[in-house]
């Protein structure tokens, strides 16, 4: 029986930090103190990559901060503590291999495997309920970018091409063997067609019975609520469940500055309310189809989570539907995250891991995401702050 949204409060800090010790919050202060300056967050990638470049002993520093706050660890093993960290506040975990920007075969073959493995990893026990991957991690990007253009492969382009649709169906064959969801991320607007009609090809195989694979919907982009509507009613012709990851989209500055260039119409909502829109119009639209379509919501906003949360209640949609999950990243918003966990509704958070190096990209974004605007405190350092006077006061009534 679903509890009713009423008491759903995204501001609970107790239940949002549960899992932090006072050092962890401390730790996570100063790190959100840091990422606020924005003069350092905008140095700090180029003199990053640069000292590591030139091979200043900086890996420590970076494991021991911004690393341990967003990633899990460099390897699975070293993520246990944080899936049953996550679980214990009931929690799931998403597995992200964060490998970005490689093109090398054997980087893409050893990524292939690895992305089985969190899929072992997640049918071993019920702490990892889905799993998910990245063309981009296991093709390259030009590659792809050829393909979404349709221009003509070479001959050694067409056998590697193969070779990255094998890995594809690699995958998505041992997560439907296993039982196990895995969604792939969307990327850049120029790659995202042959994205798109794998991920299709992908479902159309695997979800006759269950949501298997799930493609990512930017909804920053002004043509994806349709492609969502459209490929709904490819599902409902070929009688396969729609899996689909909801998310507003992480590129929209290279998107922009790419079309303007390069002169064509940017495939970018015009404003951010036209974003936020679309995102919710699709919240809607998935939940009237929920039989039919499988949603993992991917947002960070309030005001869209609370939105899913109240159309379930308004359609008798059980919180703990295997077709409904909300998600965030590690690190991120876990004042959403817990309280929805603590409502009794399917929550999961990516846990990026991976080397160092490899996720450093992935790290800058984070950092970027959470830069001080207009002179503001980021969310996450406010709600930080609002934890810490609040352990304060009860350290202090209890004297
Ligand atoms: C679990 C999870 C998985 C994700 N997977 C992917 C993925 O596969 N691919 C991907 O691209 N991103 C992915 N993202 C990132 C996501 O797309 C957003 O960048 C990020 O979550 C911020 O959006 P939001 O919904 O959380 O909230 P908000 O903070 O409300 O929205 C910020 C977002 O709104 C959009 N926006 C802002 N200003 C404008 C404007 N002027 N015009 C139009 N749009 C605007 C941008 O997308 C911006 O990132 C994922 C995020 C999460 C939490």
């Amino acid at each position: 029986m679903n509890q009713s949204t009423d008491h759903l409060s995204f501001e609970n800090t107790e239940i949002a930090f549960r899992h932090s010790s006072n050092s962890d919050l401390k730790r996570a202060y100063w790190l959100f103190r840091v990422i606020n300056i924005n003069f350092l967050v905008k140095i700090g990638p180029p003199m990053t990559n640069f000292a590591i470049k030139i091979g200043l002993p900086i890996k420590g520093l970076i494991k021991a901060t911004i690393f341990k706050h967003f990633c899990g660890g460099e390897t699975i093993r070293e993520c246990e503590n944080t899936i049953r960290s996550l679980h214990n506040g009931g929690v799931g975990t998403i597995l992200d291999y964060s490998i970005e920007g490689e093109d090398d075969e054997q980087v893409f073959d050893n990524t292939c495997k690895e992305i089985i493995r969190t899929i072992k990893r997640a049918a071993k026990d019920k702490s990892i309920p889905i799993t998910v991957f990245k063309i981009t991690g296991i093709g390259r990007f030009s590659l792809l970018e050829k393909l979404d253009a349709n221009i003509t492969l070479a001959g050694a382009e067409q056998q590697e091409w193969q070779k990255v649709q094998d890995r594809v169906l690699a995958i998505c064959e041992k997560a439907h063997s296993s039982g196990i969801p895995v969604m792939i991320d969307a990327e850049e607007s120029w790659i995202q067609k042959t994205i798109d009609q794998l991920a299709l090809a992908m479902m159309q195989r695997f979800n006759k019975e269950k949501a298997i694979v799930y493609n990512t919907y930017q909804l920053y982009r002004h043509d994806k609520l349709q492609s969502l509507k459209d490929d709904h009613a490819v599902a409902v012709k070929d009688g396969f469940i729609l899996g689909v990851k909801l998310v507003r989209g992480a590129y929209m500055e290279k998107e922009r500055k790419r079309a303007e260039e390069k002169g064509y119409p940017s495939p970018i909502q015009p404003d951010k309310q036209s974003a936020d829109k679309d995102y919710d119009a699709s919240l809607g639209y998935c939940t009237d189809h929920i039989k039919q379509i499988a949603i993992v919501a991917g947002s960070h906003n309030e005001e869209s989570c609370r939105l899913l949360a109240e159309l379930l209640d308004k359609k008798g949609i059980d919180h703990k539907n295997s077709h409904v999950y909300f998600s965030q990243l590690l690190g991120m918003s876990d004042n959403l995250s817990f309280n929805l966990a603590n409502a009794n509704y399917n929550v999961a958070k990516y846990v990026p891991y991976g080397p160092i190096k490899a996720v450093l990209p992935y790290l800058f974004r984070r950092a970027q995401e959470n830069t001080a605007i207009a002179g503001q405190m980021s969310r996450e350092l406010s709600l930080i702050v609002k934890e810490v006077k609040r352990r304060k006061s009860e350290v202090g009534s209890q004297k």
